[in-house]
């Protein structure tokens, strides 16, 4: 089926702003509640959230093979499920529905109440019931600095890195929409020159600036998945915040890799960008050297030029951009990764969700993490309110950006943003909660 909504000369009835990330040709997939607290599935033009179940029982989608609810529920799974062709569908009909020469909708007012939200009636939800999850290592850059600084320069890369996306098992539990807080995790760490352990808050919270992919049903257990079809199982992308705590990890990860100090939160953007949509972006990845196994290699440009950037906003202080990365500097793209996941029989479902590893590039002002940026806390960063971090201190607010242009069309992702707070103080809310009731 032809992708009619990437159509870089189609303009919409409804207001999109000039530097939107959001004109008709992204028509990405969320999930939110309504000013009548319903759920709902949607989608977004410009600043104009569209319920897609009013939009749906109002017959928009008709001639489209889908149940009378699909779009009537609390995560986009079953809508994910569908599939490819289902997906293509329809952002077609959306496209064509909000197309400035269709007056179908434009001109009946009691349809556009139902259908059309403002952003500020809104809440944004989590999109996806997330199965599994998985975080990949896969940017060079970023697999050498932290090498050099946990190992030293002559092991930095581990002999595995160049023939393998090195990945981890994470937990989906603690995956979060952008706007929830996280709070400073406690845990176990060495301090320097020390021999025994101590517990106590972490001092070294820190980002990953990363994206993460949300899969389609893909096999069934013990079917490879071939990389020539790796990305007809991907329905699309979010910008993903990793968060991590540096002084647990290197204190834990050996052998077994991340565990407590990684999986305390991450945060994504609440709109799911479809691969469908970032097609105009595609771009060739970076040279790859040795060449990977045959079942890892891939023809055509399997990356996507998306612009990324990272901010730090102090508590009741304007934000400085502290990182400018890009998504095409991932040495592993997408397809190898999800072959590479799959080709022992991994069964990959709707709802899975792959994250990418930090995306640090060539350059010091590309790096994707507060401990590459502070090389291990022995450089300041310069916020411009005249402060500096080392790492992330309570109430700053972390927010990550992304988005794709080329010839006048501009795809993005709006953005990720989360406060961290301080440790959550159990002892006080119990005393609280006592208090209470005596
Ligand atoms: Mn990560």
């Amino acid at each position: 089926m032809p992708n009619f909504a990437n159509n870089p000369d189609r303009t919409s009835w409804l207001h999109v702003d000039k530097n939107s990330d959001f004109p008709i040709q992204n028509i990405p997939f969320g999930v939110f509640l309504t000013r009548d607290d319903i759920i709902t599935i949607g989608t977004r033009i410009g600043d104009t959230a569209i319920d897609l179940g009013a939009l749906h029982q109002l017959g928009y989608f008709e001639g489209i093979p889908l149940t009378e609810d699909i779009f009537l529920q609390d995560t986009l799974n079953d809508f994910i499920a569908d599939g490819r062709q289902t997906w293509r569908a329809v952002r077609n009909r959306i496209a064509d529905v909000f197309d400035a020469n269709n007056n179908t909708l434009k001109n009946n007012a009691a349809h556009k109440e139902a259908v059309l939200f403002r952003l500020d009636e809104i809440e944004m939800q989590l999109p996806v019931l997330i199965g599994d999850y998985t975080d990949f290592y896969a940017s060079k850059e970023h697999a050498t600095n932290v090498g050099i600084m946990f190992r030293g320069p002559e092991n930095a890369l581990m002999p595995n890195w160049l023939h393998m996306p090195v990945g981890y098992h994470g937990r989906s539990s603690t995956i979060i929409p952008s706007g929830i807080p996280v709070h400073r995790p406690q845990g176990q760490t060495l301090p320097h020159g020390a021999e025994t352990p101590v517990f106590g808050p972490s001092k070294l919270v820190d980002f990953e600036l990363e994206m993460a992919f949300i899969t389609t049903d893909a096999n069934e257990i013990g079917e490879p998945i071939p990389i020539e079809e790796a990305e007809d199982y991907i329905f699309g992308l979010v910008l993903f915040n990793d968060w991590s705590a540096r002084d647990i990890q290197k204190w834990e990860y050996v052998p077994l890799g991340p565990f407590l100090g990684k999986n305390f939160a991450s945060s994504i953007s609440p709109w799911i960008v479809t691969l469908d949509a970032l097609e105009p972006f595609r771009t060739k990845g970076p040279e790859q050297n040795p060449k990977p196994l045959p079942y890892l290699q891939s023809s055509g440009n399997n990356s996507f030029d998306i612009n990324l950037e990272v901010a730090i906003q102090p508590n009741q202080s304007k934000e400085t951009v502290v990182s400018r990365s890009n998504f095409k500097y991932m040495y592993w793209n997408m397809a190898q990764q999800l072959t590479h996941h799959a080709v022992n029989g991994c069964r990959i479902n709707a709802g899975d969700m792959m994250g990418s590893g930090t995306i640090s590039g060539p350059d010091p002002s590309a790096y994707g993490s507060m401990l590459e940026l502070s090389w291990r806390g022995e450089k300041t960063v310069t916020l411009n309110n005249n402060q500096s971090r080392k790492f992330i201190e309570d109430y700053d607010t972390v927010i990550m950006r992304g988005h794709c242009e080329k010839k006048g069309t501009r795809i993005g992702f709006g953005e990720v943003r989360s406060q961290l707070l301080p440790v959550f103080e159990i002892l006080k809310k119990n005393t609280n909660l006592r208090s209470q009731t005596d």
